[in-house]
């Protein structure tokens, strides 16, 4: 099952409500730069792919997964997403994306290194400030993103920590960064529930995904009185109905690993944590989640997406036609990308702006964000979903600028 197909439906959708041309969509048929190296470490093959989706409105911008199912389709997925969730965002950067196809849970700390510098090595030609930026994404953090950088100015002969994002605070990064993805997503959920679910008290939600986006979003969303009836890693998941002590959760996955031995709580399933009696689903582990073999089963009227691509365009349809409302991916988890705008725009100038200022850009962007897009939904007059209408914003401004850039006319 290909994404990527998945992604050009979503155009075709998106062209047949707006009237965008067909000489115009053409330029987001395709990544404009699609880079693929094996690398060697020590005998072994680890294939490794940056792909620059578009670049009409700045630099590349997109993590790095570390994950044994890495593949083009994905990464040209993931890199498609980050083009459109910039652009959203109104950041001055086009979308990109990397991944190593691996397994690097259990592996040394060394061939972690190893691994994290050969990547950097590789693709540095590709990479820089101004040219393509990469930052963290599943199973790479701020120490990878360390090595990187190193490995990257040794290459270039040069300090520019704004080659990358997501950096520990003494390389340049912004101490923020750790939970902006959940903080992005937790703005929105609160506009999602002040236009829809106003009054409500209570309300309950299942976190797919107990990392670092859905732990943290738990925690926001705990502290604000919603109750959290069910999480999930990938080792599994736990239930129970009267609600989950969230930070002791969080502080357990951070101790053991896994939520695996968990001893509170019912253990369930990751097809059950989808399927639980919630307000609302939080999806915040990989693609493909729910899907046409499980959409019709899922009970929450309200998801939100922290992960890219949880749910697949059938799953799509069947869930509109439940009434289901989906919050957008390129809408929900663009608090991450954000906050390495001001990281990388700090780098840049050299100055450092206070947190608290920054705290409240965040706050407004997001809900700047959210009402465009719910204002785009309700132009429509709930004819189309509030996907579309992110997508259609997003597509617009990306068309724009290729237009000043006479690539389109
Ligand atoms: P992470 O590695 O910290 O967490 C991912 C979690 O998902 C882990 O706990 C893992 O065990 C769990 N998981 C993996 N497969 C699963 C499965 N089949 N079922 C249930 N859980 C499973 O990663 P993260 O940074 O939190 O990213 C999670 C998602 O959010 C990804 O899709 C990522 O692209 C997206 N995202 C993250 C950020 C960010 O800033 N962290 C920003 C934007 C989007």
């Amino acid at each position: 099952m290909s994404i990527f197909a998945d992604n050009l439906k979503r155009l075709q959708e998106v062209q047949a409500i707006s009237g965008i041309k067909d000489e115009e969509m053409k330029v987001l048929l395709e990544p404009v730069q699609n880079k693929y190296v094996e690398l060697e470490i020590e005998g072994e093959k680890y294939p490794a792919w940056r792909i620059l989706y578009n670049r009409a409105l700045g630099p590349g911008k997109g993590g790095i997964r570390f994950h044994p199912e890495v593949s083009e389709d994905e990464v040209k997925s993931l890199a498609f997403w980050m083009t459109l969730k910039n652009s959203l965002a109104d950041i001055p950067y086009g979308g990109a994306k990397g991944g190593v196809k691996f397994n690097p849970k259990g592996l040394s700390e060394q061939k972690l290194e190893a691994i994290s510098r050969a990547y950097a090595h590789a693709f540095a030609p590709y990479l820089g400030q101004d040219k393509d930026i990469p930052a963290p994404d599943v199973y790479t953090n701020g120490k990878i993103m360390s090595w990187m950088l190193d490995e990257f100015e040794q290459v270039v002969g040069h300090h520019e920590p704004g080659m990358i994002t997501g950096k520990p605070v003494e390389l340049g990064g912004i101490k923020m960064r750790g939970d902006a993805t959940a903080q992005g997503g937790y703005i929105v959920i609160k506009e999602m529930v002040s236009k829809f679910l106003a009054g409500k008290k209570n309300l309950s939600f299942a976190v797919q995904g107990f990392g670092n986006a859905g732990s943290f979003i738990a925690e926001k969303l705990a502290a604000d009185g919603f109750v959290m009836v069910a999480a999930s890693d990938s080792s599994g998941g736990v239930y129970q109905a009267d609600g989950l002590d969230v930070s002791k959760l969080a502080q357990f996955k951070q101790a053991a690993g896994s939520l695996s031995s968990y001893e509170e709580g019912t253990k369930i399933s990751n097809a059950e944590l989808l399927e639980t009696e919630v307000d609302i689903l939080i999806l915040a582990a990989l693609e493909n989640q729910i899907t046409e073999l499980n959409a019709d089963k899922i009970k929450a009227k309200y998801i939100v997406e922290l992960a890219n691509g949880p749910v697949d365009f059938a799953a799509d349809k069947i869930l509109a036609s439940k009434g289901t409302l989906i919050v957008p991916d390129i809408l929900a988890n663009s608090g991450g990308v954000i906050t390495s705008y001001f990281e990388w725009a700090q780098n840049r100038t050299g100055q450092i702006l206070d947190e608290e200022y920054l705290r409240v850009l965040l706050d407004k962007k997001m809900k700047a964000n959210w009402t465009a897009v719910y204002e785009k939904y309700l132009a429509a007059e709930n004819k189309i979903t509030l996907r579309q209408a992110a997508y259609w914003l997003a597509i617009n401004r990306i068309l724009i600028a290729e237009k000043y850039r006479g690539r389109i006319s």
